[in-house]
């Protein structure tokens, strides 16, 4: 007997849109599928999805399958997919989006832990001071994700020692942290956000 696969027809679903484009500001839905994000966009090959696909299946309502996907951790956040849509659809900015969603839903999938940790760790010092410190983020994310175990049996740990003791040699990573004079209007922002990093980081420690 033929064996056929079952055939779903998806209709699209602007409930999901909506939702974005009210706590995000960004409009999936102007999307015609010209693919030249996915065209311009560096790490393709680590996505289990493209960024065109990623918008056409938020059109379709299917959110859960996008918030749990490796697309959304593996992307750098570099904006040339933004910078190249000719419907000025700020993906880059609805990447961020679908990253707070998926931490808040728990839908971050167990293998993009290394990711989730550096985005978490990275997110608390933007919040804590507006400026990365270096030295502390290593420390942090190290620690938060157990990456230094791994590192320590495969023997990378060390080669990551030094190379680090000649960076503070070059003064490349300053001791002591620098943040901006206005913390209030950053605390502010954040506050704004649809989840904020007070939000991430006590997930985080969770
Ligand atoms: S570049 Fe813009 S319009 Fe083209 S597929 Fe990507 S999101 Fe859609
Ligand atoms: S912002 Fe993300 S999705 Fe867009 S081009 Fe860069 S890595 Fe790819």
């Amino acid at each position: 007997m033929e064996d056929r696969a079952e055939v779903v027809f998806l209709e699209p679903d602007y409930d999901v849109t909506g939702k974005i484009r009210a706590l995000s500001g960004i409009s999936p839905e102007l999307c015609y599928q010209c693919r030249k994000c996915t065209s311009g966009c560096p790490l393709t090959f680590a996505m289990d999805y493209y960024p065109d696909q990623i918008v056409r299946y938020l059109l379709l309502g299917l959110e859960e399958k996008v918030l749990s996907s490796a697309t959304v951790w593996v992307c750098s956040a570099c904006e040339t997919c933004t910078t190249r849509c000719p419907n000025e659809i700020d993906i880059a900015g609805l990447m961020d989006y679908l990253k707070q969603q998926a931490h808040a839903r728990g839908l971050v999938r167990p293998k993009e832990n290394l990711s989730y940790a550096f985005h978490k760790a990275f997110l608390d010092d933007i919040g804590r001071r507006g400026r990365v410190f270096e030295t502390g983020l290593l420390q942090r994310y190290m620690l938060s994700s157990g990456a230094w175990k791994a590192k320590l049996s495969d023997g990378t740990l060390w080669e990551e020692i030094r190379l680090g003791l000649a960076l503070f040699r070059r003064g490349r990573l300053p001791l002591r942290p620098r943040g901006i004079r206005d913390t209030h209007e950053l605390r502010r922002l954040f506050e704004k956000a649809p989840v904020s990093s007070e939000n991430t980081t006590q997930s985080s420690a969770s």
